[in-house]
């Protein structure tokens, strides 16, 4: 793993314009998931303000010819994630990396070094989908991934990952928190306890 810290640098820096330049000694690349619908885009057009590079999924696919042909029955272009994964991971293997959160609800299946996983209640995330035009069928299958645990299912779970309730917290809150833990060294290494919209009762 990439992820080194220099806390007491960082201290300097912090009050200098830009939170984050110069106190990484060492890159990394953190996936910004979840649902569709949990606010990814949003916070990364966010963050990006806030001097952290910011790629997507489908912009490393489009790069790599991982991306394929607009299936119009779901408005989508398929991204190739197997063979993104293994053209990444030999692009990124060598060197150090750079400092960059890749936003994309697929972004935790590629070789990054930490997750940022957004999570939405089911009733707030219905809303949005809904707004956004989704299919009956594509919401109800996108609420049920989230009730099930989202990105949780498939996150490799020796990385850090830190998790965000944006039905709760706006988007300036979430970058700040992302912030923060990029900052901290990313500590905590992950929550105590995932959300578990069931076990809330939110169904
Ligand atoms: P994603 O990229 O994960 O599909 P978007 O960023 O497109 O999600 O956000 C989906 C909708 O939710 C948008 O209407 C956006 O304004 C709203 N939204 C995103 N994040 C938040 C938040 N933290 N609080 C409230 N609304 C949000
Ligand atoms: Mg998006």
């Amino acid at each position: 793993m990439r992820i080194k810290v220099n806390v007491t640098l960082y201290h300097v820096v912090f009050m200098a314009s830009n939170a984050l330049a110069g106190f990484m000694e060492q890159g990394f690349r953190l996936g910004l998931t979840g649902t569709p619908g949990t606010g990814k885009t949003t916070v990364a057009e966010k963050l990006g303000g806030s001097g952290i590079a910011v790629d997507s999924v489908v912009s490393l696919a489009e790069k790599h010819g991982c991306l394929g042909e607009l299936d119009p029955n779901d408005d989508a272009r398929p991204v190739d994630i197997e063979s993104l994964f293994s053209k990444l991971s030999e692009e990124w293997g060598s060197g150090p990396g750079p400092q960059v959160v890749i936003e994309g609800h697929l972004s935790h299946l590629l070789p990054v070094d930490g997750f940022v996983l957004l999570r939405c209640s089911p009733d707030e995330l219905r809303k949005r989908l809904v707004e956004r035009g989704y299919s009956e069928e594509k919401t109800i299958a996108n609420v049920e991934w989230e009730l099930l645990g989202g990105a949780w299912n498939e996150i490799n779970p020796n990385l850090p990952i830190i998790e965000f309730d944006t039905s709760k917290k706006p988007p300036d809150a979430v970058v700040g928190g992302i912030v923060d833990w990029i900052s901290d060294g990313f500590k905590p290494e992950s929550p105590s306890s995932a959300i578990d919209w069931i076990e809330r009762g939110l169904v």
